[in-house]
């Protein structure tokens, strides 16, 4: 530990002996607490241990933070100076450690990056422990000769075999359906017994020099895995971007060197963006690796995730793949961290402590001595400079294994098709005949359309106003399917006006198909309308909508994912999150409606993003076998973004894009803090921007960071809150820290504003 925590002393009238110290933190607050134990009745106590203590008058559950550490031993003497005695704590908990020295390292690191109290960080970081239940264990007593016993019965005798070993109920459910009445009646006419075990019994790992490794490598391949493994086996730090695009084997050099790390006694973070990807890679890996693999993300049932936590912190499970806050797993004596996808932008967290977890996996790797691997077939321009610039080791697969002619692409420039030869509104000559002839050919297509609902505005045909949400300054999106207008940020909902706000004009009574002719013209497409047109153009196809309006949960992602790889589905219709990584062999077609939705976002990456989605998108095309087939639309055809995802020319991209960047000194030449102020009155919300402005400039006098704004956000208005922005940009995370850590100082408590400090931000929205 760098710096000694600031110990603040909870007074106590009743002090016992004070020769054994801890100081522990209770979350929310923010300071730790000095309190005693006595070790004969606390032996396992160590840091990261729970604890329940006597607060003021109040029983509270507490994280310890160090043991009989110098630190204890000189708050104790200023306490003594003062009068104050210090209280014992109370019990040690059951269950009894949340985390270990070395994670508390990593929670300590980020909570000095992002200026934040630890609590916060362990509150984010660690789940709620959940007592383990007792598993039940079963075991067959000696047969009995004549005993007459149902077919369900005798399954569960032969499950148990004649030996007398326990057998937990979860492996005996596995072996055969058994119910819990069928076990109970043979508990009570005595052919087995039962007993109740708090440890589940080991399944001991297989011995890791029995895992094969593919002797069929490629050189790419080979080259990657010898040079990351070299760093597990002599304990040391190191960087790796391994560009490989869709196919190209990643996970495969990932699993070599998880069997690597594994091998050396070490266990392995895989960290990925998508959690309902998760499912299928998780099978991949534990027939690949024969042991269990932890799941963690944020939609798990607490037990559950309690229950990885806990297996990994004991080090009884020794891999684990998780989403964004997988990041903090208590991994023991990690060897391994690998981030998949890690242009990703959902690893960067959007509210509370806006962490990025590939950033935080690099200071992980550094703490833990270990390589890391950051995966991607579109690497985001801050880790492909990091490449350039030689700070990580660059890995490249420049080939797909199964090794199909690349893609070929289409691109339909919509200007020169007129709307009378466009077979529907969204769907030109092009695309169309590239599904029919797909479909005739018995395979599957993904269109993509990164915009949800059925018509993206309405705008007024006489002034041309574009329907708004009165909360925020964003358009309201159509959705038909209720005849509604849906605000996509704050949920605001209202049915389709029949006047103008803006100019007053009316719907027009004249009668016409629907009674009246409505003043509103309908613009843009959704993924709604463009199924729709679809079904219409193509009757016999079977087409499915994925979208975050027909996907609520986990299970219905999966359900339409299967059902696509099952064949049930024909086209599959979908915003962005059907260009991530699913593996379906039968979709040889990907159609992009309009490349120009992401294109014109008032943000620096933009272009980027863009890039990347179409790159993507483009991916899922003829992952095996024949070649595949995209046609994009597009009314900027010569858009270097497009241009550049046509050619499949990620450097030519990266060299144009780099050049911008540093002209404009944006990442990955600068790092930037982005403090966004927010208040429901539109005059405080600049009041205070303007206030914060001169802070953050009192803050950076002298230093080279250079202050942009403040200025009203892109988004002016979320939720009834009005935003404005400061940016600040500077050489180094460092100033940016230390210019964030003196502005909170300066800023007073008030409710009704809202500062937020973004560091690394992602969203310039
Ligand atoms: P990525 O993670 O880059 O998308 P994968 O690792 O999923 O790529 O590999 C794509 C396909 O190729 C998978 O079906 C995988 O099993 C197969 N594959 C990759 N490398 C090898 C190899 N060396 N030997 C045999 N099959 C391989
Ligand atoms: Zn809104």
């Amino acid at each position: 530990m760098s710096q000694l925590p600031l110990l603040e002393i909870e007074k106590a009238e009743c002090g016992t002996s004070d020769r054994h110290l801890v100081s522990v933190v209770i979350p929310p607050l923010e300071n730790p607490f000095l309190y005693s134990y006595d070790p004969a009745a606390h032996p396992s106590l160590s840091v990261g241990s729970l604890v329940t203590v006597q607060f003021g008058k109040r029983t509270v559950a507490a994280f310890v933070l160090s043991v009989d550490s110098p630190a204890e031993f000189t708050a104790r003497e200023e306490m003594a100076q003062r009068g104050v005695k210090i209280r014992p704590i109370i019990r040690t908990d059951s269950p009894c450690h949340a985390f270990a020295q070395e994670h508390l390292e990593f929670y300590q690191w980020i909570a000095r990056y992002h200026a934040e109290p630890l609590s916060k960080i362990l509150d984010l970081a660690v789940p709620a422990p959940a007592p383990r239940k007792p598993e039940p264990f079963f075991r067959a007593l000696p047969a009995q000769p004549n005993a007459r016993l149902g077919a369900s019965q005798r399954a569960v005798i032969d499950a148990l075999g004649g030996g007398s070993e326990w057998v937990p109920l979860a492996s005996l459910r596995s072996a055969c359906s058994a119910s819990a009445s069928t076990l109970r009646s043979l508990v009570s006419r005595g052919f087995i017994e039962e007993r109740l075990g708090s440890d589940s019994p080991q399944v001991a790992p297989p011995d890791p020099a029995s895992l094969s490794l593919r002797d069929s490598l490629t050189q790419q391949q080979r080259a990657a895995v010898d040079a990351a493994a070299r760093h597990i086996d002599e304990r040391s730090f190191a960087p790796f971007l391994l560009h490989g695009v869709t196919g190209s084997g990643k996970t495969e050099v990932y699993l070599e060197l998880i069997v690597a790390a594994l091998k050396q006694g070490r266990s392995a973070l895989v960290v990925v963006p998508e959690i309902a990807l998760t499912p299928q890679l998780i099978d991949r890996f534990e027939a690949r690796l024969k042991q269990r693999v932890a799941l963690l993300h944020s939609s798990l049932k607490q037990k559950d995730r309690w229950g990885h936590w806990e297996a990994l912190l004991a080090g009884e499970v020794r891999v684990a793949i998780g989403a964004r806050s997988g990041i903090f797993a208590p991994m023991r004596d990690l060897g391994l961290i690998v981030i998949d996808e890690e242009h990703d932008a959902s690893f960067k967290q959007g509210e509370g402590i806006r962490y990025n977890a590939r950033d935080l996996a690099l200071v992980r790797a550094k703490l833990s001595s270990c390589p890391i691997i950051l995966g991607s077939a579109t690497p985001s321009l801050e880790t492909f400079h990091n490449a350039r610039c030689e700070r990580y080791s660059y890995l490249r697969l420049s080939e797909r294994f199964h090794s199909p002619p690349p893609p070929r692409f289409t691109l339909v420039d919509l200007n020169r098709t007129k709307p009378w030869e466009m077979p529907s509104r969204s769907i030109s000559p092009q695309l169309l005949q590239g599904l029919t002839e797909t479909l005739a050919a018995g395979e599957q297509a993904f269109i993509l359309y990164n915009r949800r609902g059925f018509a993206s505005y309405l705008q007024c045909s006489a002034c041309e106003q574009v329907v708004g949400c009165p909360q925020c300054s964003v358009t309201l999106t159509y959705h038909r399917k209720n005849n509604s207008l849906l605000c996509h940020f704050c949920g605001f909902s209202t049915p389709p006006p029949v006047a103008c706000s803006g100019c007053g004009a009316h719907d027009k009574p004249q009668p016409s198909e629907n009674g009246h002719e409505s003043i509103f013209s309908h613009r843009g497409a959704g993924t709604e309308r463009v199924a729709e047109e679809l079904a219409e153009l193509l009757p016999q196809a079977c087409i499915a909508k994925l979208d975050r309006d027909s996907v609520r949960s986990l299970e219905d992602y999966v359900r339409i994912l299967s059902q696509v790889r099952s064949r049930e589905v024909d086209i599959l219709v979908g915003t962005q999150m059907i260009a991530k990584g699913h593996d379906l062999p039968d979709v040889t077609f990907v159609g992009v409606v309009d490349c120009d939705v992401g294109l014109h976002v008032p943000d620096f990456r933009a272009a980027e993003r863009s890039f990347q989605l179409l790159t993507q998108a483009s991916g899922r095309a003829g992952r095996r076998g024949g070649q595949g087939r995209i046609v994009l639309q597009t009314r900027v055809p010569s858009h270097p973004s497009l241009q550049q995802t046509i050619r499949d020319d990620y450097t030519a991209f990266a060299d144009a894009e780099l050049l911008l960047r540093e002209s404009l000194e944006y990442p990955p030449f600068r790092r930037l803090l982005r403090i966004i102020i927010a208040a429901e009155d539109k005059g405080m919300a600049q009041q205070w921007a303007q206030r914060v402005a001169s802070h953050t400039a009192t803050a950076c006098a002298g230093s080279s960071v250079h202050i942009l704004g403040p200025a009203p956000a892109p988004l002016e208005k979320i939720r009834n809150h009005w935003r404005y922005h400061i940016l600040c940009k500077a050489a180094s995370a460092g100033a940016l820290q230390a210019a964030m850590q003196r502005i909170k100082g300066m800023l007073p408590d008030n409710k009704s504003i809202r500062i937020i400090f973004d560091l690394d931000p992602q969203d310039m929205l």
